[in-house]
């Protein structure tokens, strides 16, 4: 997980000071000495660092802080404003132009991400922000990225303009735009070459990419893992060619963080966007105080939100609170539902968004196992569909074939069949609490 180590030692060392009615000098010294080294064994920027001991211990022991009726929390708000802060503040939206099509440069060193980021963010533009996004393969010295952007392309229905290594990287970028607006394609986006490392002629490559018509974005991808080495790399892009932002690409792979935290103080250019594993909709929006948040085990709810509104249908969410209510919640719309929360992603990667997951012994290295969820469908699926609608003509006979015909055991069944009884109840308790006299809304 991203920040795993970071958050951790902050987690430890704010839990210290959470509660305390007074916290003098002494006591902010002493966190802040932890913060320190929490920060640069993630990996932060040393300067970055420095400044952001500084902001905070000022804040800390100054008058918002001593006046408070909670000077603990206070202090912990503090160092959370101030991680947002060093983070980017507010998330940073992309600059659409008012006279398509939009035209996004990507720029990168080779096997940062940027032909998958390429593909990633079309998909996410053409789902989210409902755009017809136009992918242009223009690294000519590499035949094979042409052929991966092409097969991303197919993958995503969505079109890549080419044409071949023998022209030149200016020429396609020009007639792709052409070709953009006489086919009424509102945002192009031209995956340009890379290079193992920074040279000139690559730059000066970019910028002549540059001039033929100034781009609305150019985003840099950068790799989360490389840590500073990132941070170097954007800021000689930023001061070569000069780019709008930055997609930091594997933060799922990324324990430590550096990058994310300095970034953003070191260029002054926003984190627009970061790459959370390899898939096309492994792409978010970066938003600095939910990352903020998440780093100090307050859970991010709304990202957690987010993905459930783009993974569950709003129509078939109808139909299932409809059957709630009228008590007619069957096992096949169990399995719906086992069905649409995996589809968010990996089961420990949506807990760990829940406020306080990491706080509760035990379930902070949770590993869940998938193959359970297996287990429980199978059983599900060995059911006859009257046996799914009405559960309660399952007796000794009928759990003996289902065991059987799932590979499971006879106490396998046993306790589905309990864990669904309990969780219609709870619902029941639920509704009642929704559509109760004092019309209680419930709180998520
Ligand atoms: P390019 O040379 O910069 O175009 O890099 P590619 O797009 O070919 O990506 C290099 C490798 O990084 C590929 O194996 C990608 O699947 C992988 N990759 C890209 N983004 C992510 C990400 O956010 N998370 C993970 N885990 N892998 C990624």
């Amino acid at each position: 997980m991203a920040f795993e180590g970071l958050s951790e030692r902050l987690q430890s060392t704010i839990q210290k000071i959470k509660g305390k009615g007074k916290v003098t000098e002494a006591d902010v010294k002493q966190m802040m000495r932890e913060v320190r080294l929490a920060l640069i064994e993630a990996d932060v920027n040393l300067k970055v660092v420095k400044d952001f001991v500084k902001r905070v211990s000022e804040r800390a022991v100054g008058a918002e802080v001593m006046k408070s009726l909670t000077p603990g929390q206070q202090v912990i708000k503090i160092v959370k404003d101030e991680l947002t802060e060093l983070m980017g503040g507010e998330h940073s939206q992309i600059k659409f132009n008012p006279k398509p099509p939009t035209v996004i440069m990507m720029v990168g060193l080779q096997g940062a991400g940027k032909t998958t980021t390429s593909g990633k963010l079309a998909n996410l533009l053409r789902k989210k922000y409902n755009r017809k996004p136009l992918l242009v393969a223009a690294d000519v010295y590499r035949p094979a990225a042409i052929k991966q952007l092409e097969t991303l392309g197919k993958q995503l229905a969505i079109p890549v303009f080419s044409l071949g290594t023998d022209v030149s990287p200016v020429k396609i970028a020009e007639e792709a735009i052409e070709h953009a607006k006489k086919e009424h394609y509102d945002v192009v986006i031209i995956d340009t070459a890379g290079r193992l490392h920074i040279d000139e002629e690559l730059m000066d490559e970019l910028k002549n990419i540059r001039a033929i018509k100034e781009p609305d974005e150019v985003f840099l991808v950068v790799d989360a893992m490389t840590g500073q080495d990132a941070v170097n790399v954007a800021q000689s892009f930023n001061e070569a060619i000069g780019i709008t932002g930055v997609i930091l690409t594997k933060l799922d792979g990324d324990t430590r963080g550096g990058a994310a935290l300095s970034i953003r103080a070191v260029t002054e250019k926003p984190i627009k966007f970061v790459g959370m594993g390899e898939k096309m909709d492994a792409l978010e929006p970066f938003h600095p105080e939910r990352m903020a948040s998440r780093i100090l085990g307050m859970g991010d709810v709304l990202s957690l939100i987010e993905k459930a509104q783009a993974t569950v249908d709003a129509e078939k969410a109808k139909e299932l609170e409809e059957k709630f209510k009228t008590q007619n919640f069957t096992f096949d719309d169990f399995v719906d539902q086992l069905k649409a929360v995996r589809k968010m992603g990996p089961l420990e990667d949506i807990l760990k968004m829940l406020p306080g997951f990491n706080k509760i012994k035990g379930l902070n290295n949770i590993q869940i196992d998938e193959k359970q969820i297996d287990r429980l469908e199978a059983i599900v699926y060995s059911m006859t569909p009257e046996e799914r609608a009405h559960p309660e003509i399952i007796n000794a006979s009928r759990k003996k074939r289902i065991a059987k015909g799932s590979g499971t055991s006879i106490q396998d069944v046993n306790r589905l069949l309990k864990q669904f009884e309990d969780m219609k109840k709870m619902m029941k308790q639920m509704m009642s609490m929704t559509q109760g006299k004092g019309k209680k809304k419930m709180k998520i």
